[in-house]
């Protein structure tokens, strides 16, 4: 898992349950402390960790979300950072603007 929740620090703000734009994050009533719910689906966007103004969400980014695995996966980076030519099936995307 990728998104750990480390509950000596927590203080059970909510923060965290309230901003993950895919409600990987559940809430335990019974112990009023926030929990990983569906870990497959984290997307890494990192925002639990950023809300959380208490070092309680320690977030470790998988190494596929850094490395080009696949030249056919979609860009990482800015497109205007990017070598369309290395990637000719994104090159026929249009692109914004
Ligand atoms: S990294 Fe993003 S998607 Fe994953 S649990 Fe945190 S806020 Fe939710
Ligand atoms: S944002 Fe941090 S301190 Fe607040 S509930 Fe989530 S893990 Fe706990």
């Amino acid at each position: 898992m990728s998104v750990r929740i480390l509950y000596n620090n927590c203080t059970s703000c909510g923060e965290c349950y309230n901003h993950c734009p895919n409600d990987i994050i559940g809430w335990n009533d019974e112990k009023n402390i926030p929990y990983i719910a569906y870990p497959e689906e984290c997307s890494h966007c990192g925002v639990c960790a950023l809300e959380c103004k208490f070092d309680a969400i320690n977030h470790i980014i998988p190494l596929a979300c850094y490395v080009d695995i696949n030249p056919f996966m979609p860009p990482l980076k800015q497109p205007q950072e990017f070598d369309w030519k290395k990637y000719p099936l994104q090159a026929q995307i249009p692109k914004e603007g």
